[in-house]
């Protein structure tokens, strides 16, 4: 078997990897470069051979694994994508959605002049889009899906995301069968409203996620860190802004917030959720219990999810007079990197007023507005070709990231029974992959190798 990293070798976005059995051909995800440019445009190279793949099994529904999708529909893609139930249905919202943004921003390239194509053009529709997302085939996790030549795969929960999965292909050899798992993106722990990601019992080789494979997240209770936060910013009648992804990170801060109203820890405030997608992603969260943490918190349905004086924005004048209201309030906006979307509105408005603080909760890739902000070495923060003064607070809460961290990675692979033969680690910074690669080393002798030192293997040879 031939393994090759198409993307998310040296970097956490764009996973793409290819598998070469015989003669057949799959993808394992097909993911979105995203981030900075160099990086963005790295989607619009032509995908060799896309008409010889047979099959792509996807992860999760996170655009950086499934965005990718409807530019291979593009370009003559006509075979299955395996999916988890969830996954099917989170990418759905997702997809149609990053294919709106798509024409919108190609929409506004052509009519203000600022691109450097002309005629700016999407790099898809919604129309390839819907292509796409009827090529997916739901499976449900556990139950072997037989592929072409004796390969077959399965899904194993991961956390993270309602629908996340690992996928474990069970390969034919002349040594007899052997298991090669992905891991995807794996959930912490210590998520309040997801469980963690299943034990693995074996695998001959692993390819592992490292985004926090450098970083370890506070010991700080999570309840704790927020409500001290959220209390100095109403104290000064600040705007708590906290950019989130729609989809995971969005539900578990409705969650946390209402948790800490009920018990008293922090007064009941408007909460705005400014991000139509979340609302429909929260429908998904609520139906797909066999990912949830919090059976019966979740039985009393969206209430649990729901702060007292929750209000949903869907319009876009809607969220122009969220932006325009006075605290002490939450908002809660996408995109989470601050890569684009209605976030970059209320930053606009509240990052020049001491009295606001703007919180991260999720992971900031390098080279993102949100990493530039986070890092707060810079006095403004360039958004829609304007310089906006930073002058509120900037905090940051990893505890509510949706990934393992350092420790949390070697405590998952530490309770594989049957050890694997080679750990590929990709999904990362090379620094992230190299000393979660050191430390797997270290605590288990095992042979690992980061992909941003090694794209292609050979696997499982005579
Ligand atoms: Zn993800």
């Amino acid at each position: 078997m031939k393994l090759t990293l198409l993307g998310a070798q040296d970097t956490v976005t764009g996973s793409k990897t290819a598998l070469r059995f015989h003669g057949a051909s799959y993808l394992v995800d097909c993911g979105l470069f995203q981030g900075p440019r160099e990086l963005r445009e790295r989607n619009w190279a032509p995908f060799p051979s896309c008409k010889d793949v047979q099959g792509v099994v996807l992860t999760h529904a996170h655009l950086d694994h499934s965005g990718f999708l409807p530019r291979l529909y593009k370009q003559g893609y006509r075979g299955p994508v395996f999916a988890s139930e969830g996954t099917c249905a989170l990418s759905r919202l997702l997809l149609m959605d990053a294919a709106h943004l798509e024409e919108e921003q190609a929409n506004y390239a052509n009519v203000s002049g600022y691109s450097n194509h002309r005629p700016a053009d999407p790099l898809f529709t919604r129309e390839d889009a819907e292509g796409a997302l009827g090529l997916f085939v739901p499976k449900k996790r556990q139950e072997w899906i037989p592929l072409a030549d004796g390969l077959s795969c399965k899904f194993i929960r991961a956390g993270h995301i309602p629908g996340a999965s690992m996928v474990q292909f069970s390969v034919p050899t002349s040594n007899g069968t052997q298991l090669l798992t992905f891991s995807g993106d794996l959930g912490s722990y210590r998520s309040m409203t997801m469980r963690p990601p299943d034990p693995l019992l074996e695998t001959d080789v692993l390819v592992l996620e490292s985004t926090y494979g450098n970083r370890s997240h506070s010991e700080e209770n999570v309840k704790d860190a927020f409500e001290k936060i959220a209390l100095r910013t109403f104290a000064r009648n600040g705007v708590l802004v906290i950019p989130a992804f729609a989809v995971g990170r969005c539900q578990e801060i409705l969650y946390l917030i209402r948790m800490l109203e009920n018990e008293g820890r922090i007064p009941a405030v408007p909460v705005i959720l400014d991000s139509p997608m979340s609302l429909a992603a929260t429908d998904v969260y609520l139906q797909y219990e066999e990912d949830h943490a919090l059976g019966a918190a979740f039985s009393q349905g969206e209430e649990a999810l729901t702060p007292r004086f929750f209000q949903a924005s869907r319009t876009v004048d809607e969220s122009m007079l969220a932006c325009m209201q006075d605290g002490p309030m939450v908002v809660i906006s996408a995109s989470g990197m601050l890569s684009g979307g209605r976030i970059l509105h209320h930053l606009k408005k509240r990052l020049p007023q001491a009295e606001n603080t703007v919180l991260f909760v999720g992971y900031q890739a390098e080279g993102t507005k949100g990493a530039v902000l986070q890092a707060h070495q810079q006095q403004t923060l360039r958004i829609h070709h304007e310089e906006i003064s930073i002058e509120c607070e900037i905090a940051t809460l990893d505890q509510l990231s949706a990934h393992a961290d350092r420790s949390e990675l070697v405590r998952w692979v530490g309770s594989i029974e049957k050890k694997p033969s080679l750990i590929i680690v990709n999904h990362g910074s090379p620094d992230a992959q190299r000393a979660l690669a050191q430390n797997l080393k270290e605590a288990f002798h095992f042979n690992v190798i980061p992909a941003c030192e090694q794209k292609e293997f050979s696997l499982f040879p005579h």
